[in-house]
């Protein structure tokens, strides 16, 4: 019976959480949940924000199903005890180096998006991001100059090991969609960028089904504006994945709309599910957060950890005619409390 750690977190974490959790339990596949807090809740409950029962929780289980984290009654603890602390402390911890963010424009939610529905109509991409690599995790400090200037510096790298198994994330998605990946680097200026060139370069003799492109950071970010619809995958470093994916989920209308998985390895392997969208303190408690992203994402769960499309699938339709019929939190301009649009997606699972 497959296990699923689930990690509410904190503010609307765990109101989304449980109607994600809800949908899963409807669909009647044998899984078994065991929740555990993070964050703010982790800290309040054992003085951590990643309790070691969370983390060994999470090690043991074949998925997270993560909520949200950030309490602002923490914000001033020392940076290891903060809530955030708890993310880097899971992803690193299982080895989370993929991630994946899809933006989708679900039927009906152009006037969502603040560009021109004729631009997002039709938007159906994937970012792929490496997680645990890139400027993020190179030497870091501060220093003073020879002229006695302060000086900050952070080192860009990216070994062949670390390129290959997310240029393998970004093919393998690529081939089971439109079969197009775009490979997004700075490769004019930067020696980082033009080893991933190289090593995307040569895996795609590997997929001779798959159309690869390569594009500059500067240049994707303007077609991501332009015409963002005209991209299936887009696989990138850590520091432009950040950012791209942030534009890119923009295109699709509300944050409270999209998903995310965190993952070890393509598939059949332990993965970390959660919306995109943070704790939003400035609504929590109030039974009016959207839990579409949190509901998309145990999809994900179930397409990428347990391998079960047919039921990711499901999921997805059910949101989808839920939407079609009208079905509106406060964020999408409608008036549907969490669990009502919790039970909106649920009377549409088949
Ligand atoms: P974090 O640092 O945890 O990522 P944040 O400061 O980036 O948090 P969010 O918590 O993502 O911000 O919230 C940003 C805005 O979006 C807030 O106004 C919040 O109310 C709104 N928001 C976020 N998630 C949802 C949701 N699921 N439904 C409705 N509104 C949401
Ligand atoms: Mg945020």
């Amino acid at each position: 019976m497959p296990l699923i750690a689930v990690l509410p977190g904190d503010g609307i974490g765990p109101e989304v959480t449980r109607e994600a959790r809800r949908v899963l339990e409807a669909l009647d596949l044998g899984l078994s949940f065991e929740e555990a807090p993070v964050g703010g809740a982790g800290y309040l409950a054992s003085g951590h924000p990643l309790p070691d029962a969370t983390l060994a929780l999470a090690k043991r289980a074949d998925a997270v199903l993560f909520g949200a984290i950030g309490d602002p009654r923490f914000e001033k603890l020392e940076r290891h005890l903060r809530p955030e602390a708890a993310l880097l402390g899971i992803r690193k911890a299982l080895g989370l180096f993929a991630n994946l963010r899809p933006a989708t424009l679900f039927p009906g939610l152009e006037d969502a998006s603040p560009l021109k529905p004729e631009v997002v109509n039709g938007l159906d991409i994937v970012i792929v991001r490496e997680l645990i690599g890139d400027i993020y995790f190179g030497e870091k400090g501060h220093r003073t100059t020879p002229d006695g200037l302060r000086q900050g510096y952070d080192v860009m790298s990216y070994d062949e090991q670390e390129v290959t198994r997310i240029a393998r994330v970004g093919f393998e998605m690529a081939k089971r969609r439109r079969k197009k990946l775009c490979s997004v680097d700075k490769a004019n200026v930067l020696e980082t960028s033009q080893l991933w060139r190289d090593v995307v370069t040569a895996m795609g003799a590997e997929y001779p089904e798959v159309e690869l492109t390569h594009m500059y950071v500067d240049n994707a970010a303007m077609q991501l504006v332009r015409a963002p619809a005209a991209f299936d995958v887009i696989v990138t470093g850590n520091l432009f994945g950040d950012i791209l994916s942030d534009q890119a989920s923009m295109c699709a209308g509300s944050i409270g709309m999209l998903p995310s998985a965190s993952l070890a390895a393509w598939s059949g392997a332990n993965g970390m599910y959660e919306p995109i969208h943070g704790s939003a303190p400035d609504i929590a408690g109030q039974g009016k957060a959207n839990p579409c992203a949190a509901i998309l994402s145990a999809a994900m769960l179930l397409r990428h950890s347990l391998e079960d499309e047919a039921s990711a699938q499901r999921i997805e339709k059910a949101v989808a005619a839920a939407l079609a019929k009208g079905a509106r939190t406060a964020d999408l301009g409608g008036t549907l409390s969490t669990a009502a649009m919790g039970d909106a997606v649920l009377s549409e699972l088949q």
